[in-house]
């Protein structure tokens, strides 16, 4: 049974191994997620190259997604043993400071208090912890204590009340981040705490400058995340999906920044507009969350994965259940039976558009047709070629109830279509012709068992082969 929404999979200590990641693979993994949050550039080189090796054996493209830690908050080093907080008492916040000292509280941005405001929230480790601010004195913050409880070295802290747009979406950590990106050669940048099109054209340009400096020439560039946990970037949606090559509805961070009952209709709302511009979305965190401990779901988990399947998102990010669980693997396999039980039924089925709205572009009213067409005539297979992978995003969008195969000669394009609902791409030569098209993906076809002669397939194309712009025809084949 076919899988049409993508798995992605978080490598840490948990799934480093490389006979762990080629199970992984084999259970459905489409594309790994370094979190940059964690670990040094040792390890990252390492766990890059197993993943390079763990593709090239499984013969199945795999993308590796880079995910930076942006401009996220952070305690300084609290004495082993933690220090405790009690709600009611006052709390005092060194700002720009790395250690804890004189019963100061340590948080490692420097210049944060400028962006503060007296009664405004903080938030410490996953929302556990909550402060009120009370006075800003200089670089101390001092706040009463709403939510009591243990701190310790490095927790997270959110700002849901407070406004971060003058902040940099790219620190130094980041920037140095992004080189290392380049010169090993990921195929997706994602960067958290977005705030705007700006962060992301940003990123963009960066990746850009390095590769000009490291001499670095790709035919195909790598492709820049949005990810949407602050509520800027909620307010900033459209402007952020016109410039991101994909996002991504982190709802770790989001659900704390945002109030909690909303998630879910936000996570509705972005999907739907993701969807409407083509662009492919990732739905992320805790959508397995007990499995990291348990060998089976909570019901309320698999409904959530089901859901985000019914939401229509192109992929779903397993976090700290692949990254520290005990049982990786099995987290993956159980993600994918939900996902294949799921599409099976007409719930995440978009409805077929009756007629083409006056004005569609050629390319829309193409891959609209695209889907009628299949499945007027139960083609086995949609066949397109994409030099920059826009095509089979275009395809994707209006959801067919097949395979879309999507030829592509570069690498990179291959790998980053496995973030698109329903695609499977492989590579082929450059082909100019539809023709020549034609010839060489029925033998890769036969000869991977995907279609055979007599088989019907759709073919969406255009000539020169390949290219977004020129797609101006749809055609049934029978395969000879
Ligand atoms: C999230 O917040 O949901 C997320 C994926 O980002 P991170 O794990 O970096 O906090």
């Amino acid at each position: 049974m076919i899988k049409h929404t993508k798995i992605g999979v978080t490598i840490g200590p948990a799934s480093a191994d490389k006979t762990i990641m080629a199970e992984l693979v084999k259970a459905g993994m489409n594309f790994a997620r370094l979190n940059f949050s964690h670990g040094t550039y040792d390890e990252y080189t390492a766990l890059i190259a197993k993943l390079r090796e763990t593709e090239a054996a499984s013969g199945e493209p795999l993308a590796i997604l880079q995910d930076l830690q942006g401009p996220k908050m952070r305690l300084g080093t609290i004495p082993s043993e933690g220090v405790e907080i009690k709600t009611g008492s006052e709390a005092v916040l060194a700002i720009g400071q790395t250690e804890y000292q004189a019963e100061r509280i340590p948080v490692s941005y420097r210049g944060l208090e400028v962006f503060l405001k007296i009664g405004e929230r903080i938030l410490i480790d996953d929302g556990h912890l909550e402060l009120k601010i009370t006075a800003i004195n200089g670089a101390e913050v001092t706040a009463t204590v709403v939510e009591g409880g243990k701190l310790s070295s490095h927790k997270g802290l959110n700002f849901p009340d407070s406004t971060f747009l003058a902040i940099p979406a790219l620190s130094e950590k980041d920037k140095a981040d992004v080189k290392f990106g380049v010169q090993n050669g990921v195929d997706f940048v994602s960067l958290s705490f977005t705030k705007r099109a700006q962060d992301i054209l940003d990123l963009r340009f960066l990746i850009k400058s390095y590769e000009e400096e490291l001499g670095i020439v790709r035919e195909s560039p790598i492709q820049v995340v949005g990810k949407i946990e602050r509520y800027e970037a909620v307010d900033n949606l459209q402007e952020i999906l016109d410039v991101a090559d994909a996002i991504m509805v982190a709802r770790g961070d989001l659900g704390l920044e945002m109030p909690e009952a909303e998630l879910p209709l936000i996570q509705k709302r972005i999907i739907d507009a993701a969807n409407l511009a083509a662009k492919p979305v990732i739905v992320a965190t805790q959508m397995l969350d007990s499995m990291q401990h348990n060998r089976r779901p909570t019901r309320a988990e698999v409904t959530d994965v089901a859901n985000a399947v019914i939401d229509h998102a192109d992929a779903l990010l397993l976090t700290n259940e692949t990254a520290m669980g005990e049982h990786p693997v099995l987290t993956v396999e159980t993600m994918r039976e939900i996902i294949v039980a799921t599409e099976k039924s007409t719930y995440d089925d978009l409805p077929i558009p009756a007629a083409l709205k006056s004005g569609t572009s050629v390319d829309i009213a193409i891959t609209q047709a695209s889907r009628l067409l299949a499945e007027e005539v139960k083609a086995k297979l949609i066949l397109a070629a994409s030099l920059s992978g826009e095509t089979g995003r275009r395809i994707s969008q209006v959801r067919p109830n097949l395979p879309i195969l999507v030829a592509t000669h570069s690498e990179r394009v291959q790998r980053q279509l496995n973030l698109s609902w329903g695609v499977e791409a492989f590579l082929l030569p450059e082909c100019r012709t539809i023709e020549e098209l034609v010839e060489r993906s029925v033998s890769y076809l036969k000869q991977h068992k995907i279609a055979k002669t007599g088989d019907k397939m759709i073919i969406v194309a255009g000539e020169p082969v390949g290219q977004a712009g020129n797609v101006n025809l749809v055609e049934v084949r029978e395969i000879k």
